[in-house]
């Protein structure tokens, strides 16, 4: 049985880090499902038509990290025939051997609800507009306005909104460092490996 870990959480709430910590660790396979939904805003046209149809060089666009393409991807991500048209490659991604890590919104409540570990991660929103900002080389003050106008899209939208799964154990970073976060997922994954 591979081992799927599902870790969800608001933007820039350090899950990407985490994620390809354990993944580069534990040899697994890593998808960051934002890219996903980055890709299908990122192209326009026809959302539904454009889920159906990606490809794997979609994810690759140099744009895709800025603050207009979490926008374009969150205002696309509402829309139910676009989750559903990648639920299936999500979920043949989850189950590779010898173990896969997906980080998003919704992977463990609606993508691998059978997931060996679920972390939620959170941070204050001044840390994670901070980091962001930091990270794409933009405005902090816009940065921050950003997140959190995806964040109450992407927890209030009616279908797979952002929300911790009952059996997701909730990491907060804000205070960590990224060594420290990490060797608390460690602690987490060896708990559960036996
Ligand atoms: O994680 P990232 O910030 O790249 O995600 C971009 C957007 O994609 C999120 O704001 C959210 O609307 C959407 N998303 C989602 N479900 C996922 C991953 C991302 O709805 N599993």
């Amino acid at each position: 049985m591979p081992f799927t870990i599902a870790i969800d959480g608001p933007a820039a709430s350090g899950k990407g880090t985490i994620a390809r910590a354990l993944a580069r660790r534990y040899g697994f396979h890593h998808l960051d499902t934002g890219l996903l939904y980055r890709a299908v805003g990122a192209k326009g046209g026809d959302a539904v038509a454009v889920a159906r149809s990606l490809v794997p060089a979609d994810l690759e666009r140099p744009d895709l990290r800025s603050n207009e393409a979490g926008q374009a991807a969150s205002r696309v991500a509402a829309i139910p025939e676009v989750r559903q048209a990648l639920v299936e490659f999500q979920r043949r991604f989850a189950v590779q051997e010898p173990g896969a890590v997906l980080d998003g919104r919704d992977i463990g409540t609606v993508i691998c609800p059978d997931a060996r570990l679920k972390l939620y991660v959170i941070a204050s929103d001044a840390v994670r507009a901070r980091r962001r900002a930091a990270e794409i080389g933009a405005d902090p003050a816009e940065t921050l306005a950003a997140l959190r106008e995806r964040d109450a899209r992407d927890s209030s939208r009616q279908t797979a909104p952002l929300l911790a799964a009952e059996d997701a154990i909730t990491l907060d970073t804000t205070d960590m460092t990224i060594d420290e976060a990490v060797a608390i997922a460690v602690a987490e994954v060896e708990a559960r490996r036996g």
